[in-house]
C-alpha cells in the first residue's frame, strides 16, 4: 500500500523553507511513481529560496528541486519497471518533436522542468514521465547519482562542448558545484587549470583538486593575471560557471584569439565588444544547458574514471533539517554539494 501523503519542501519566501504535508501525487498516462531516496540543492534553486513570497508568486506552491533520485514503485504501462533505481532527467517534452526524439527535451516548445513547471525533487515521492527515467548502474550510489543528475553533467556537457585539448590553460569562474566538477574533469584531462572564485576557501579547494592557478578575483583584475598565467596571450578555453555579468566580460577578455567560452552560468546581460572581443580575436562564444539524455552513459562512464569527484559530495542532510540544507547552499561556506536525504 502506497501512503496518501508525503513531507515536501516548499519556499515560504525570503530565504526561508518548509517541510509541508501534501497528497502524494497520482501517475497519469505515461509516468511513474518515484519514491525519492536523494535529492540535492542546485545554485539554480538559490533565487527562487531568496525570493520573497510575492516574488515567487504560483511558485511557491512548487515542490522544488530537479535533481532527483530513487526508486520506481508504480511504472507506467511498460515502462521501466516497479523496483528500478533511477535519476530522473529534469526536463520533458511532449515526446514527438525533432527534439524530444533526437534526446534534447529541454528544446520542445512544450518543455517541462522539475521543480517549475511541475513538482519537483525535494519531497519523498515523484511523480515524472516514464520517458525521464534512466536507470542506474549498481556502482553509482545514490550521492553520486544526484551529483550527476545536474551538476556534474552540466559540467561534463559544457567540457566536451569547449574542445579543451591536453595541455591547453583553461579558465573556471565560479567555484560551486559545477565549477568544481569542472576542475576535477579538466585537471584529469590534461588541462592547466586557473580557478577564479571570490571565497577563499573555495579557492583553496580548487587548487587541492589540482588547479595551478586560484585568483580573486574581487582583490585584483584576475584578466591580466589570467593573461600573464597563460603565457601572456590568454588562455585558450574558459568555462564561466558563475553566472556573473562581469565575469563573463572578463573570461571573454582573457582568452586567446581563437579561444572558446563556454557559458555555462546563467545570466541576463553581458557586456561584449564585438569589434575587439570577437572580430578582431576570432573568438567562439557559445552556451551550454544542463546535458542532453544521449549523453547520459558517457556521463557515467566519466564520473567512475574521476574518483576526485567523491570530494564534492557532503554529508546529506536528513529532509527534516532541510532548511541547514538551503543555509548552507546559500552561504556559499559548502564546499561541494549539498544532499539531502530522503530515506
Ligand atoms: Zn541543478
Ligand atoms: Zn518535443
Amino acid at each position: 500500500m502506497l501512503p496518501t501523503h508525503m513531507r515536501a519542501v516548499q519556499f515560504t519566501g525570503s530565504r526561508s523553507v518548509r517541510l509541508a504535508e501534501l497528497a502524494v501525487p497520482a501517475p497519469e498516462a505515461g509516468e511513474a511513481l518515484v519514491q525519492i531516496t536523494m535529492s540535492a540543492v542546485c545554485g539554480s534553486d538559490l533565487p527562487f529560496y531568496r525570493a520573497s513570497v510575492e516574488a515567487l508568486g504560483p511558485r511557491a506552491s512548487v515542490v522544488p528541486g530537479h535533481e532527483p533520485v530513487g526508486v520506481v514503485r508504480s511504472a507506467a504501462p511498460g515502462g521501466i519497471p516497479e523496483g528500478t533505481r533511477v535519476l530522473v532527467y529534469h526536463h520533458s517534452g511532449e515526446g514527438r518533436c525533432e527534439h524530444c526524439l533526437s534526446g534534447e527535451p529541454m528544446f520542445c516548445t512544450h518543455r517541462q522542468t522539475l521543480g517549475n513547471h511541475r513538482h519537483g525533487a525535494d519531497a519523498e515521492w515523484l511523480v515524472a514521465p516514464d520517458a525521464s527515467l534512466v536507470p542506474l548502474p549498481d556502482d553509482i550510489d545514490d550521492a553520486m547519482a544526484a551529483l550527476i543528475a545536474c551538476n556534474f553533467g552540466t559540467a561534463f556537457a559544457g567540457l566536451r562542448k569547449s574542445g579543451a585539448r591536453w595541455g591547453d590553460r583553461l579558465i573556471v569562474t565560479g567555484l560551486g558545484s559545477v565549477g568544481l566538477c569542472v576542475v576535477v574533469a579538466a585537471v584529469a584531462a590534461g588541462c592547466r587549470v586557473i580557478a577564479v572564485d571570490p571565497i577563499g576557501p573555495r579557492r583553496e579547494f580548487a587548487l587541492a583538486l589540482g588547479a595551478e592557478w586560484a585568483i580573486d578575483p574581487v582583490a585584483q583584475d584576475p584578466v591580466p593575471t589570467i593573461r600573464q598565467a597563460a603565457g601572456g596571450r590568454g588562455a585558450e578555453v574558459a568555462m564561466e560557471c558563475s553566472g556573473n555579468a562581469l565575469a563573463q566580460r572578463q573570461v571573454v577578455q582573457a582568452v586567446r584569439p581563437h579561444g572558446t567560452v563556454v557559458l555555462v552560468g546563467s545570466n541576463s546581460s553581458m557586456e561584449i565588444d564585438p569589434g575587439v572581443d570577437l572580430i578582431r580575436k576570432e573568438i567562439l562564444v557559445t552556451g551550454s544547458w544542463i546535458f542532453k539524455r544521449y549523453e547520459m552513459a558517457d556521463i557515467f562512464r566519466a564520473a567512475r574514471r574521476l574518483p576526485q569527484l567523491r570530494r564534492l559530495i557532503g554529508v546529506p542532510v536528513p529532509a527534516d533539517e532541510v532548511e541547514h540544507a538551503f543555509a548552507a547552499a546559500d552561504s556559499g561556506d559548502s564546499l561541494g554539494k549539498v544532499l539531502i536525504d530522503w530515506t
